[in-house]
């Protein structure tokens, strides 16, 4: 049995790619310099896979910064103010994902999205009339050129037409039905170059079709892909999904003429029963996704085997394949040297999974394969009973009362209250908790973590930085201060390594966006609060002013959705158990004397399933009830804030108002407002606090800037409900652009507050 990886990780097993990038983003590498980091990174990730015997090795899934910007990219999907930029090739791509200010103008970044059910984000490709979608690029040509010179034979991957036209944003009056000849043709093109360089198949990545997908989806997908498959050569062609099930057009993909049909066997819960009743057509191959793409745990393969003996019996021809790509996963857990061997034994990180690939792989064809060692040695995991129940954690959850799910009195109540115990101005401003975390921040935590200075030390150092936050936030006159979490490193692992049943990786990074890489907790068993975990440095900065500085949490479902969850309990259970923990932390804030506290639910969006008919029952039915649990305990006057990443809740604005928290601080400026006329039709109770610039970018934004967007917001929401603040947290940005950056948003809110 072949195998087959649909992606590879791409920042470096040392995040080499990000440290390169950033040091090309601030001028002290040469383009040539990056080009070089990058095609060492591109062969090394290809020599494993090489090594470990996978058949189709992908290429072209490397990324500068993202896939489907690569796609856009190279079929010129570049809007006009990028090109009048007039950057080389490279600075007009990264000016289209980070924004562009310099000599040369000043143009902000497109939009970014979560990647699916992922915290991977893409690129938003923008299309307008004017752009003719044409193949203009070569990189896809080049990496697999380069590859085939070094002797790796690939399978080069793009993201498919369905995909990348379903997930742009279109400006003018074209839709995506008017692009169809000119993607098709597109498409056609790359596919015979890609023929002519020598390769033998070529995957085509369309997640988007495991979406909820109605009758124009379908006849858009045949048309497309009617026209791409026409008359098309001797290369064959692997349709690629992932992340669910294509019940709505499984038919369809069996009708067209596809050499092969990746389809996602973990996250697919229709995959088998698909297939069961409708067969597998004879004329292709089966890419069948077993092995997870997404987690760390290591493959059960008597179950893998089980199901791949299943396929054997029904005539099927399949090649052994990951589930999604395994960018998702870290690279190898060779590099983790202070987890314990018998921790380790459960996991597989990338590397780790290409030769669970291949040994599975190997023992479906071994009749024997119960007597293999492979075999054996897998099996022994899985009957070992691993230490991870905790029997106080048992009893607190079985003792929950119905009650504890509601806040009282009702938000409209506690609102009235609030306004006169926190005697805020109109349009209050904030910003969303972490300040810059600067070299000497940094520098200090490391230190620590190291031993090379003492406890008093650390924490001397974040006071005295904390001290010098709030006296700035103070002097240009924001309203409600944070302290600056200049103690996070990231805003689940600081909060797992308080929590008990938690542990951690070293260098296990899995790149969120571009050159942002986060390393996730992993939930290892049954989670508690160990001891108080912020309020020492929340009630340290409110003691050094009089305005309310925000307590700080990192909330149930974000911290559960940004960790690596258990693959032997509900996910309901282990989110239950975490609200718990943080409630306790919420409750011991306020009897601290903290009136405001925020509860970031960044990630809340997530997870949520891709299917309208699953959102419900299987996560918002209990995702929202446990961020109500953490709060409930709270008194009237105590303002609970949240905060999520991203304006992609259009569809579900009754659940987040359900949180039932008192103000919601979200990301906007990406997005030109679009959700603020949903918030109106929906009456949204919650405040809310539409960012107004985005920090995702290094430009700075202008007061005039600022004040029309507050203008644009006060169209749909009522004055007294609008929050004036930045779209996220400011820790990865520098600090002078962050200081000019907020003295224009005080000096908006004042303009505001005058024009009345
Ligand atoms: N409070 C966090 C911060 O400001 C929120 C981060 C986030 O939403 N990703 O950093
Ligand atoms: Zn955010």
């Amino acid at each position: 049995m072949q195998t087959s990886v649909i992606g590879y990780p791409r920042i470096g097993e040392n995040r080499e790619l990000k440290f390169a990038s950033e040091k090309y983003f601030k001028g002290e590498i040469s383009e040539a310099e990056l080009f070089e980091t990058a095609k060492s990174l591109r062969l090394a990730h290809a020599k494993s896979q090489k090594d470990a015997g996978i058949d189709f090795i992908p290429s072209n899934d490397f990324s500068f910064y993202d896939g489907l910007l690569d796609a856009a990219f190279l079929l010129g999907i570049v809007p006009e103010r990028y090109k009048k930029l007039d950057l080389s090739g490279l600075d007009t791509y990264f000016a289209m994902a980070r924004g562009y200010q310099g000599e040369k103008g000043d143009v902000k970044a497109l939009a970014m999205k979560k990647w699916f059910n992922t915290n991977y984000h893409y690129i938003v490709p923008e299309l307008d009339d004017e752009t003719v979608i044409k193949l203009t690029g070569t990189k896809i040509f080049d990496e697999y050129a380069e590859l085939k010179a070094e002797g790796i034979d690939t399978k080069p991957v793009i993201t498919g037409a369905y995909t990348l036209l379903s997930l742009c944003r279109y400006l003018g009056k074209k839709s995506r039905e008017d692009r169809v000849a000119e993607i098709i043709e597109a498409y056609k093109e790359i596919i015979s170059r890609l023929e002519t360089l020598g390769a033998k198949w070529v995957q085509i990545d369309e997640p988007a079709l495991v979406k909820d997908l109605n009758e124009e989806d379908k006849y858009f997908l045949t048309r497309l892909y009617r026209g791409i498959l026409a008359g098309k050569g001797n290369v064959k062609i692997l349709l690629q999904t992932y992340f669910g099930d294509v019940r709505d057009v499984y038919e369809i993909l069996a009708a067209l003429p596809f050499d092969g049909i990746g389809l996602d066997f973990l996250e697919g819960k229709q995959t088998v029963s698909l297939i069961e009743k409708n067969g597998f057509p004879a004329d292709k191959i089966l890419f069948a996704g077993l092995v997870n793409g997404k987690n760390i745990w290591k493959n059960n393969y008597a179950k893998t085997l089980a199901m791949l003996d299943e396929l054997k019996n029904k005539g099927i021809n399949t090649v052994l394949s990951t589930s999604c790509s395994l960018l998702h996963v870290p690279y190898t857990l060779e590099a983790e040297k202070n987890l314990a061997d018998d921790v380790k034994l459960h996991f597989a990180f990338a590397k780790e999974k290409l030769a669970e690939l291949t040994e599975i792989a190997s023992l479906a064809e071994d009749s024997a394969r119960t007597e293999a060692e492979s075999y054996i040695k897998n099996a022994a995991v899985f009957a070992s009973k691993r230490d991870c129940t905790d029997e106080a954690v048992q009893i607190r959850l079985a003792e929950i009362k119905k009650e504890d799910y509601t806040r009282l009195p009702a938000r409209s109540e506690r609102q009235k209250l609030q306004k006169a115990a926190l005697a805020l101005p109109a349009f209050p401003t904030t910003t969303i908790g972490s300040f810059p975390q600067t070299a000497d921040v940094k520098k200090n935590r490391s230190l620590f973590k190291k031993g090379e200075i003492s406890e008093e030390q650390y924490k001397d150092f974040n006071r005295k930085k904390i001290e010098r936050c709030i006296k700035w936030q103070e002097s240009i006159g924001l309203d409600v201060l944070v302290h600056g979490e200049y103690e996070r490193n990231d805003m689940v692992e600081y909060f797992g390594e308080a929590l008990s049943g938690y542990i951690f990786t070293e260098k296990a990074w899995v790149q969120s966006y571009g050159t942002r890489c986060l390393k996730p907790p992993i939930i290892w068993g049954d989670i508690s609060r160990k001891k108080p975990i912020t309020v020492e440095w929340s009630v340290y900065a409110q003691s050094l002013t009089k305005r309310p500085v925000k307590g700080m949490l990192t909330g149930p479902v974000t911290i559960f959705n940004w960790s690596f969850p258990r693959e032997d309990i509900s996910i309901k259970e282990s989110m239950t158990q975490i609200a718990l923990a943080i409630r306790d932390e919420v409750l011991d804030l306020e009897k601290n004397g903290i009136r405001i506290i925020q509860i970031d639910e960044a990630a809340l969006r997530e997870k949520l399933p891709l299917r309208r008919s699953d959102r419900y029952s299987e996560y918002l039915d209990f995702a929202i009830p446990s961020f109500r649990l953490v709060h409930s305990g709270v008194k009237a006057d105590t303002q609970i804030h949240t905060h999520m990443c991203y304006s992609e809740f259009t569809d579900i604005i009754p659940a987040i108002d359900n949180m039932d928290a008192d103000v919601i601080t979200f990301e906007a400026s990406r997005s030109d407002l679009l959700i603020l006329d949903a918030l109106k039709k929906h009456n949204f109770e919650t405040e809310v606090g539409p960012g107004v610039y985005d920090i995702h970018s290094p430009r700075i934004p202008s007061v005039e800037e600022i004040v029309s967007a507050l203008q644009k917001m006060r169209e749909k929401l009522q004055d007294e409900k609008l929050w004036v603040n930045p779209d996220c947290g400011l820790k990865t940005r520098g600090e002078e652009e962050t200081k000019q950056s907020l003295i224009n948003l005080v000096n908006a809110a004042k303009e505001i507050r005058k024009i009345g």
